[in-house]
């Protein structure tokens, strides 16, 4: 790409900014480590019912809470001040938007980049890199969502309800980058807890 690259929405010129995706696990030496073990200790350590705390889940949260920042996903992206739309180009594609570890549902990339390829709805904009216009897809997600909104509950103890969504965005398939609208909507697909359900 080159140096600057322009909005797509007309804003002008977008920035690479760098972020840190809490939601997004990445390996990371000493973090997974932290995190794993958190995990275990506070699962191990919750007694249903009691009303006791065990001091293993006050140990697990202190390994956890640390884990979950060192193992969590940092990119750059270009991202524009004004309409806060959001580009991802091929490298933060593939590091984002993952399969689960199991396979049970689709890689996002691959059911993006397949998406790209079929769609026959043009997008509103012109790819910044090549000039031709996008394409437009609906992604459909399934969202899992805690039942209390609080980051730092690990999972295993967290009351998850799911919910059926869609994520809408454009793309360009020959210079592999995505765009959306606003970052949000990039956020709502990107994190790890949003799948694809396979068909
Ligand atoms: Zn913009
Ligand atoms: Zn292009």
């Amino acid at each position: 790409m080159s140096a600057e690259v322009q909005c797509p929405a007309g804003c002008g010129p977008m920035e690479y900014k760098t972020n840190r995706n809490l939601k997004i696990r990445a390996f990371d030496p000493l973090g997974t480590v932290f995190y794993l073990a958190g995990l275990i200790l506070i699962a191990n350590s919750i007694e249903v019912g009691s009303g006791e705390t065990n001091p293993g889940v006050i140990i697990g949260a202190l390994l956890f809470i640390p884990g979950v920042y060192l193992s969590s996903l940092v990119t750059t992206d270009l991202s524009c001040n004004t309409c806060t739309g959001v580009i991802l180009e091929s490298k933060s594609i593939d590091q984002k938007l993952k399969g689960d570890l199991l396979g049970l549902s689709e890689n996002k990339a691959e059911y993006i980049r397949t998406a790209l390829s079929s769609s026959t709805e043009d997008s509103e904009h012109d790819c910044p890199d090549c000039g031709k216009k996008m394409s437009h897809i609906i992604v459909p997600i399934e969202r899992e969502r805690r039942a209390y909104e609080d980051p730092l509950l690990p999972d295993v103890i967290a009351d998850w309800t799911t919910k059926s969504d869609s994520v809408k965005l454009d793309g360009c398939k020959e210079c592999d980058l995505l765009w959306f609208k606003n970052a949000k909507r990039e956020q709502k697909l990107s994190m790890d807890t949003a799948i694809i359900p396979k068909t």
